[in-house]
């Protein structure tokens, strides 16, 4: 069978929600810019607080990463708890990683209340080392969380391992039993659907080109048409672009890529990863997999730099191939059946970041944790904003930075020095 060059997930969920075609609405509250994780969550919490709220999505809602996701609920943040700490102090770290934990609860509470069918399941995920060094840091990072946090994760030696996964090619684990895996697409579908219901104007194929303040609130010029609005959130994500100039130039589109797997027969999908957890190695060019509620091994990895295209696609997902047989020679033979790609946004920190800029509020920068951290922070934002909390905000503490020099337009021109500079840190550490 030929791969196709297709999001699995979309295949399990009416996706694209392109049916929603309502006329932009003239005026309202709270503009919400992009209708992924983050931007939905703010305008589902933002309407149920009673004010008027539209979410304008260039594309169709749950284009961007937030339907093509790995569909790992995660605790922490991209960088280490240590790395945080030495930069920001021990309190603005605790917060940081206390509200990580509660986002998984968030996220659980949302599917039950809006009965949101997305196989979300407390799985928890499973840290590999790929080297020795690897998995002394795990230990470190572990002593973190319980001084601290007085959290525990369990670490995985590689005599244990063969209880976590089925590949003996890592040199020991962490597993944190709080993380949880879901189906993404369903998940942002059943996200918006319940924003819709809630009263929010969901606004599809409204690419936002322009933000004109005005003396009481902003003027927003879309492809099809445009609206007022007194407040604006800008959630765009890896797609950030020229609409937003300041937050362009602080976000690095960044690809990242999956193929997924036929369904595998049940004693072959077991042994691969026996407790079904969401599973990542320690590398800064990390592969990332887990198993579909159907049995299919879902691998991802950051197998090119660049964001998405047809050609990206097809080399990374033979790169993702060749991964994939080093981890799992057992699949030798069992056929690729999707391809797919999304972009992710990093900011120059490798922390998210969540304020005001020249009066517009934003949530980017999620570095690939957005399902969990997005829905948290999302709802947190809206909050936030109807009650002028912004500025206390943890995320809002440490400066959102530009690139060093202010050697960046917007145009990612170092993407390859970045990559290659992510392998020597592999090879190094
Ligand atoms: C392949 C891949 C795997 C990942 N795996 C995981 C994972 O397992 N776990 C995890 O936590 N995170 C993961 N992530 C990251 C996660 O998907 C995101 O952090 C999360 O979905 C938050 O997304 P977002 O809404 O900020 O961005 P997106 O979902 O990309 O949404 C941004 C939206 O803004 C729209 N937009 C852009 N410009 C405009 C404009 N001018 N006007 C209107 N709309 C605009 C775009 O069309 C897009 O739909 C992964 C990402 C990728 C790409």
């Amino acid at each position: 069978m030929k791969t196709k060059e297709k999001v699995f997930w979309h295949d399990t969920v009416d996706m694209p929600m392109d049916r929603i075609l309502n006329d932009l609405p003239p005026k309202v509250d709270l503009a919400v810019i992009g209708a992924g994780i983050p931007g939905l969550a703010a305008a589902y919490q933002a309407v149920k607080r009673g004010i008027s709220v539209a979410v304008l999505e260039a594309e169709t809602i749950g284009w961007g990463a937030s339907s093509r996701n790995g569909g790992m609920v995660l605790t922490g943040l991209k960088l280490d708890a240590g790395v945080v700490e030495k930069k920001y102090g021990t309190e603005l770290t605790r917060q940081l990683f206390d509200d990580s934990v509660t986002s998984i609860n968030t996220v659980e509470q949302l599917v039950i209340q809006e009965g949101i069918s997305c196989d979300f399941k407390r799985t928890g995920h499973l840290l590999l080392a790929n080297k020795p060094t690897h998995y002394e840091a795990m230990q470190q990072e572990a002593e973190w969380f319980s001084k601290h946090f007085n959290y525990d994760s369990r670490l995985i030696s590689r005599a244990d391992l063969p209880e976590e996964i089925g590949s003996d090619i890592y040199f020991g684990g962490l597993v944190d039993e709080l993380s949880s895996g879901v189906n993404p697409a369903q998940y942002v579908v059943g996200l918006a659907k319940a924003t819709e219901r809630a009263g929010a104007f969901l606004c599809p194929h409204a690419r936002l080109v322009q933000i004109e303040k005005m003396h009481d609130g902003f003027n927003l010029k879309t492809v099809r048409g445009e609206l007022l609005s007194s407040q604006v959130l800008v959630t765009t994500g890896g797609y950030t672009g020229s609409a937003t100039p300041a937050l362009q130039r602080r976000i690095i589109p960044i690809g990242s890529y999956i193929i997924a797997t036929r369904s595998l027969p049940d004693d072959l999908a077991k042994g691969l990863i026996p407790h079904h957890r969401m599973v990542f190695d320690y590398r800064h060019f990390l592969n990332y997999f887990r198993l579909s509620a159907d049995n299919r091994m879902v691998f991802g990895g950051r197998a090119a730099f660049f964001p998405e295209t047809s050609s990206t696609i097809r080399s990374s997902a033979d790169i993702l191939h060749k991964e994939m047989m080093h981890v799992f020679p057992q699949l030798m033979g069992v056929e690729v059946e999707y391809a797919w790609g999304g972009t992710l946004d990093f900011s120059f920190d490798q922390m998210p970041h969540a304020g005001q800029l020249d009066g517009i509020y934003y949530t980017l920068g999620f570095a690939g944790h957005g399902v969990a951290l997005g829905t948290h922070l999302g709802m947190r934002m809206a909050d936030a904003i109807l009650d002028g909390t912004v500025k206390d905000l943890p995320y809002n503490a440490y400066e959102f930075p530009k690139a060093p020099l202010g050697l960046y337009n917007g145009k990612p021109w170092f993407l390859p020095l970045i990559g290659l500079w992510h392998r020597i840190l592999d090879w190094r550490f």
